[in-house]
């Protein structure tokens, strides 16, 4: 019998490949060590959560422990891998009952990443918040609910102590989230929810820089119709109160807050791999080939820790989601099962909701970016409709699209609007996989009846302007 598939991180990434492991392999032992409590969460709900949305921090959970061991996994919670031998393969554990060394036959690295805490100090402050675990979401619910909230659970899972102390604090009434990208965007939503002044600092002049300016002015747009202050090329150089935040100081400037969530960005813990020899790529992240393997023999790494490769540059990339940990994570499962599959490449696909709006990403939407990376970039942006205009509940949509003057391809897109816009981007991601020109993705056969889309697309729209951009220029 091989030595164990050891995978460390109990979330996306780990448990998707375990999963998928153990149901091509039943007879091999596969053993998953987790540092928190928490396993098989979903990160992305937790302004939902917070919002109230969703009614539980355990509503966000898709596997409990037990169906977990129910798969024949064997899950070590609150069990921290330390360290890593390649030579020797077998991996340092700090766990209840102190340390030991795992041996493995395949590890992957599912460790996930960490939140930035901005150039600034304050975070440790009750009521500064970064949101990158599941007892800060249950922690700020707390913050902003009543004690007889039935969503202020006495989850076994969540920190009861920090959820006890938030409860007993006078709730806030103003709020700074210090960070425009998507997490800050969600969670100017959620605060909203509960009715509080909300103040936006972004230290960039616009709102979710990767989505390019037009989804960024009609974001803040958006933010600033449903009240929240958004305040653009702004640095908030303190967070300041004496145990509890009091205001954010920006210049001369600053603002009276009981709450301060902090969204600048993550960072991927790499520190034990890299400290065994394990390649980093140039952000950082572990350098990683198209089966997800690492340059150390048996070693993967998957998930917010790990590279991948652009579907359009062919580059190594960094883009920690979702979809890109699960897809990764059960490819790898399946590879050390015994048949090789590759991650797949990614387009960098993301969506994200502001109140009425919905936004949405794909490829290389900066043209700077598009000629960094050997490309003569050519823009258009159109304004189109959800569904025929006459029918009811159409929307406007603007479509901004990216192709390469020489050949024509597809380089990116991004979209935004009302009535479901953002998901109107799967349609270029898909275009950017199959790597297909300005006029093939035009000439798509794509759905038509009018409560669904006007018999034009926006994104076939989009590609038409393009094309005949590409070909003039
Ligand atoms: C607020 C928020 C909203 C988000 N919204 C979206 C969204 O809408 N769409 C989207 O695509 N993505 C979203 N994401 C990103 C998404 O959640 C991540 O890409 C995804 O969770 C990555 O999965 P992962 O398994 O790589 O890492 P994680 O989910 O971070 O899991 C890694 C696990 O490894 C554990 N671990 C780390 N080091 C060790 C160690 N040394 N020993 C043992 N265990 C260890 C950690 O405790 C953690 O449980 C969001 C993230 C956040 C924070």
């Amino acid at each position: 019998m091989s030595e164990p598939f050891v995978v460390v991180g109990g979330d996306a990434a780990g448990l998707s490949a375990a999963s998928k492991c153990k149901r091509e392999q039943p007879d091999r032992e596969v053993i998953v060590f987790e540092r928190g409590r928490w396993v098989s969460y979903a990160h992305c709900g937790m302004p939902y959560y917070i919002e109230g949305k969703v009614d539980t921090l355990g509503d966000l959970t898709s596997l409990t422990p037990e169906e977990i061991a129910d798969r024949g996994i064997d899950l070590r919670r609150e069990h921290e891998v330390v360290g890593l031998d390649p030579d020797a393969k077998t991996v340092t554990v700090e766990g209840p009952d102190g340390t030991f060394e795992q041996a493995y036959g395949d590890l992957l690295l599912g460790t996930g990443a960490r939140a930035l805490t901005g150039p600034f100090d304050g975070l440790d402050l009750d009521g500064a918040f970064t949101l990158h675990h599941m007892d800060s979401a249950a922690a700020i619910r707390a913050y902003l609910a009543s004690p007889e909230d039935p969503a202020v659970v006495r989850d076994e899972r969540v920190d009861a102590d920090l959820v006890a102390h938030y409860t007993d604090l006078e709730p806030p009434e103003r709020a700074a989230i210090v960070g425009g990208g998507y997490v800050g965007v969600e969670m100017a939503e959620a605060l909203s929810a509960h009715g509080l002044d909300i103040h936006l600092f972004q230290r960039p002049d616009q709102l979710l820089p990767p989505f390019g300016d037009a989804v960024g002015e009609a974001v803040a747009e958006e933010l600033d119709r449903q009240g929240v202050d958004v305040h653009t090329a702004t640095e908030v150089d303190a967070i300041e109160g004496d145990d509890r935040v009091e205001r954010v100081r920006y210049g001369e400037e600053s603002v009276d807050v009981g709450l301060v969530v902090v969204g600048v960005g993550i960072r991927p813990n790499v520190e034990f791999a890299a400290e065994a020899g394990v390649d980093l790529g140039e952000s950082g992240a572990i350098a990683t080939d198209e089966y997800g393997r690492t340059n150390r023999e048996s070693v993967y790494a998957a998930g917010d820790c790990a590279e991948d490769r652009h579907a359009v540059t062919g580059e190594p990339a960094w883009v920690p989601l979702g979809l890109t940990a699960n897809r990764a994570g059960r490819a790898i499962g399946q590879t050390v099962a015994g048949e090789p599959t590759p991650t797949g490449d990614i387009a960098g696909t993301a969506v994200v909701k502001a109140f009425d709006l919905g936004a949405g990403r794909a490829g290389i939407v900066d043209e700077a970016r598009a000629r960094d990376a050997g490309f003569d970039p050519v823009s258009r942006t159109i304004e189109g409709s959800s569904r025929s205009g006459y029918y009811p509940g159409a929307a406007e949509m603007t479509v901004t699209m990216t192709a390469d003057r020489e050949t024509g391809q597809v380089l990116g897109a991004a979209v935004v609007g009302a009535d479901r816009a953002a998901k109107r981007i799967d349609t270029v991601a898909t275009a950017l996989d199959a790597g297909l020109t300005v006029d093939e993705l035009e000439r798509l056969d794509l759905g038509y009846a009018p409560p669904f889309s006007p018999v034009w697309d926006p994104v076939l729209v989009a590609a038409k302007v393009l094309g005949g951009a590409v070909d003039a220029e």
